[in-house]
Formats: structure tokens, C-alpha cells, sequence
């Protein structure tokens, strides 16, 4: 089967950098994460061959034995070829692994579930939205959620207050039974204490026994600057208590950016779309740009200036989300035609094109130029 182009499967440009090819692996690790996508064969396959190529494409020299024989280059080498998901989560580990206050954002989407006990207690799943301006800064919030929590009045112990959990008699306190079966002796969990070796005889009123009941919590969470829509947070210990004192489970946010009237992102840069009169085109002039976090920076438009040029504003936007570098408010400048005139104005304006006849711009006369050549 002829396999795909690695450059392909990744969205990147042969040209592209380290940056660029590892921000675009996660995009696409994070979209056909078989969490997200449960019993998609097809999901799985895209996880699976974005992994492959992106073992290549990270590596060197690998990358370059790639550019120069494709992938008959790579034959016999030591690509290593994904058996299953562990593989990609312990090949990958570093490139989802963490940073940021309040937990690490990727690992765990990737590391959750594998060292879950089975009393361990239940993860949660909330949303966060955030305005352009909370993800500019980094913000602390507090979401409302109910889960199944802590019980104060047994202590998590299930029994009632002023009682113990007692020895289970059925094991003996063991938590096993052993049966002989002919010549085998065959082990299982008590069915009476769940292999606690413990069990409750006044159960607790107010948790019923289980040393968790529902409560409203609210749950501080740190969400990092920079965060990109779409990428789930997680909160370690924040999801449901587990029974009887066993460890909680995590809280996992995802993360939803409201679109901004006046702003777009594009990955750290932000960009704004700035009208400018025809005048203030040809002219030059200074304008008051509004950033991000509300204030306004004196941009000079120089002469000449021309519809859909760009002025880039260092600084101006998103902070790398690792803690290193920041985007720029890049400024689109739109030259705007004017619809209505006064007289006095278009007799200036017909006075002015009459003089362009003389003088053509550049531009104008190097399109006139092509278009003599084409007939
Ligand atoms: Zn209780
Ligand atoms: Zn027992």
C-alpha cells in the first residue's frame, strides 16, 4: 500500500520548523485522541499515522534521510513503528508533558485512566469559557459542579458516628476467600466486604455508608495565558472523592474561546482588521490601535500605504502558553473608498485624477504594462 506523505498527514510545509510541526502534532493528536473519539477505527488509524510521522519529521535525521529518499529512506532504520497507544503516550510524553500553574495541560488527557484503581473515584468533565482578554492574562476560576464527595460526618469511614467499620466474618478481616477445588486452591475477592476486609454494620446517615455523598463544590482553577481553544485542562484530585478514603479522581476543563468582535487569533498573534481613509493611505498618518488588554498604541501608517498591508505591533499578543515568547498584534490595515462626497471634495478629487493621467503610479503602470502583453 503506498503510504501517505508524512508532510501531509502532519498539515506542514516541507519548510516547516521544530515549532511549527510539533504545534501541529498536538492539534491533531489532541483532535483523534481515542478518548475523544471512542470505537473510531478511522480516528485511531489518523492517531496512529500523525504519531509515525511525526517520530520522523521530529527527529533530525530522520527527517532529512525522509526528504532525500521519502520513505524507502527509512527501511531498516529504527523507526519504531507503534504497537499500540502506550507506545505513542511514552514516545510523546515530553510533548504534551505540562508547564503552567494549575496542573499540566497534555499529559494527562493522554496519562489518564492507566494507573486508576479501580475505588478510585470517578473524573468529571466541565467547560470553561474565556473571553480574548482572560486568555491574554491568565485567569483563576471557580467553576460550580456537583460531585460526590467527602463525608465530614463519618470521616469518609461509611459508619456512623461513635462506630467503627468492623472485621468482615466472613473472610476474617483477609478481604479473600480460598476454596479448594480437587487439587487447586482457587482465590477470590469476598463478595461480602468487597475485599475490604472491613465491613459496616451502622452505616452513616448521611452518606448512607459509602463516606462520599453529592455536594456542591466549587473548584478554583488555574487557567494558564495563552491556553488554545479546544485543549483540556485537568485538575488533579478536583474530580469525585473515591469510597471509603480511596484517591479522587481528576477534574478535566475544556476549553472554549468566545470569539471577539474585533479580534482573531492566529496561533500567539492576534489580528485586527483596521479601517483607514484613502487619504490617510496615500498621506501617512498615526493611528490609535486598541490591544488585547484594552489600551491603545500609537501605530504611523507611512505614505503610500497600500489595502490589506500588515503592521505588526511586537508584543501585543498571547503569551506562549510554556511561559517563553509572545506574540504580536498584527495590524490589517483596510483602505477604505469613500461613498459620499461633498462637492468641494470631488472637485478636488477630479481635479487630482485629472492630474494622474500624467502621472501614473507604479503599480498602475506595471498592471497596464501585463495587460499589453496579454493582447
Ligand atoms: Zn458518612
Ligand atoms: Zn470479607
Amino acid at each position: 500500500m503506498q503510504k501517505e506523505d508524512y508532510y501531509i498527514v502532519l498539515g506542514v510545509e516541507r519548510s516547516a520548523s521544530p515549532d511549527d510541526v510539533k504545534r501541529a502534532y498536538r492539534k491533531l493528536a489532541l483532535k483523534y485522541h481515542p478518548d475523544k473519539n471512542p470505537d473510531d477505527k478511522q480516528a485511531e488509524a489518523k492517531f496512529k499515522i500523525a504519531a509515525e510521522a511525526y517520530e520522523v519529521i521530529s527527529d533530525p535525521a530522520k527527517r532529512k534521510r525522509y526528504d532525500q529518499f521519502g520513505h524507502e529512506g527509512l527501511r531498516g532504520g529504527d523507526s519504531r513503528g507503534f504497537g499500540n497507544f502506550e507506545d505513542i503516550f511514552d514516545a510523546f510524553g515530553d510533548i504534551f508533558g505540562g508547564g503552567g500553574s494549575g496542573g499540566s495541560i497534555f499529559e494527562d488527557f493522554f496519562g489518564g485512566g492507566r494507573s486508576q484503581t479501580e475505588k478510585r473515584g470517578a473524573s468529571l468533565r466541565c467547560d470553561i469559557s474565556l473571553e480574548f482578554k482572560e486568555v491574554a492574562t491568565g485567569i483563576e476560576k471557580t467553576i460550580e459542579i456537583t460531585k460526590r464527595d467527602f463525608c465530614e460526618e463519618c470521616r469518609g469511614t461509611g459508619a456512623r458516628k461513635g462506630t467503627s467499620p468492623v472485621s468482615c466474618p466472613y473472610c476474617k478481616g483477609k478481604g479473600e476467600i480460598h476454596q479448594r477445588q480437587g487439587f487447586f486452591t482457587i482465590r477470590t475477592t469476598c463478595p461480602k466486604c468487597q475485599g475490604n476486609g472491613k465491613i459496616i454494620e451502622t452505616p452513616c446517615k448521611k452518606c448512607n455508608g459509602h463516606g462520599v455523598y453529592p455536594k456542591k463544590s466549587n473548584i478554583k482553577v488555574q487557567v494558564p495565558a495563552g491556553i488554545e481553544d479546544g485543549v483540556r485542562l485537568r485538575v488533579t484530585g478536583q474530580g469525585e472523592s473515591g469510597a471509603n478514603g480511596a484517591h479522587p479522581g481528576d477534574l478535566y476543563c475544556d476549553i472554549h474561546i468566545k470569539p471577539h468582535p474585533i479580534f482573531k487569533r492566529q496561533d500567539y498573534d492576534i489580528i485586527c482588521e483596521f479601517p483607514i481613509t484613502f487619504t490617510q493611505a496615500a498621506l501617512g498618518c498615526e493611528i490609535e490601535v486598541p490591544t488585547i488588554l484594552g489600551k491603545l498604541r500609537k501605530v504611523r501608517i507611512p505614505a503610500g500605504m497600500q489595502s490589506d498591508d500588515i503592521i505588526s505591533v511586537k508584543g501585543e499578543g498571547f503569551p506562549h502558553v510554556r511561559g517563553y515568547g509572545v506574540g504580536n498584534l498584527l495590524v490589517h490595515v483596510v483602505v477604505e473608498t469613500p461613498t459620499k462626497l461633498t462637492p468641494r471634495q470631488e472637485e478636488l478629487l477630479r481635479e487630482f485624477a485629472e492630474s494622474e493621467h500624467k502621472n501614473v503610479t507604479p503599480k498602475r503602470k506595471s498592471f497596464f504594462q501585463k495587460v499589453k502583453k496579454l493582447f
